[in-house]
């Protein structure tokens, strides 16, 4: 617990970043160490809920939900941006700041009544991971749990997540 700990502390905050006013989280330097790699692969194993399959949300997502899967015993699943897969099974549009984006699963990566767990790195205004389960949900799953390295609570993400059990090893 005191390894997860320090490696959370590696967490970067980056002013301004991606556009002015904007706080960025950035946790290269956590991945990066051998020793925060180890226990943040193992810490998020941790607060898993019980899945058939592991699911990360592109990019960040698919960093932590591969090892996760894999030290678990489970499959991973790639929950990607719009266009990138060659055969599709479900899509969800959701809203941005600007404008909307869409999240994709393919074709026979979830068999029906699986149970999911969604893995991304931040949960910010939740619309990502939101996007997620009912991608899931389309997509013939069931979701087991979301589950975030760091969630930022001013931005009320959980809102958009009720129902769902979360899981974030460190809020701020
Ligand atoms: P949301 O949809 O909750 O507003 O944003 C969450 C998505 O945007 C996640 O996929 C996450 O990777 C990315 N994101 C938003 N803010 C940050 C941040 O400060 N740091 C990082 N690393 N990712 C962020």
């Amino acid at each position: 617990a005191g390894d997860l700990e320090a490696a959370l502390d590696l967490i970067r905050d980056v002013p301004d970043f991606p556009e002015p006013g904007v706080l960025f989280r950035d946790l290269t330097p956590v991945l990066s160490d051998a020793k925060a790699l180890g226990a943040l692969v193992y810490g998020v194993a941790a607060a898993c809920p019980a899945a058939d399959v592991v699911a990360g949300i592109e990019a960040r997502g698919f960093l932590l939900a591969a090892p996760v899967a894999y030290g678990c015993g489970v499959g991973m699943v790639p929950v990607r941006k719009a266009g990138k897969l060659p055969a599709v099974a479900a899509k969800v549009s959701y809203a941005l700041e600007y404008g909307t984006a869409e999240l994709e699963i393919a074709v026979g990566a979830i068999q029906p009544g699986q149970r999911v767990a969604v893995i991304d790195d931040v949960l910010a205004t939740g619309g990502t991971a939101a996007a997620a389960c009912e991608l899931v949900e389309q997509a013939g799953g069931v979701v087991a749990g979301v589950v975030v390295v760091l969630e930022i609570a001013a931005l009320n993400g959980r809102a958009e997540l009720e129902g769902y059990q979360v899981t974030a090893l460190r809020t701020v």
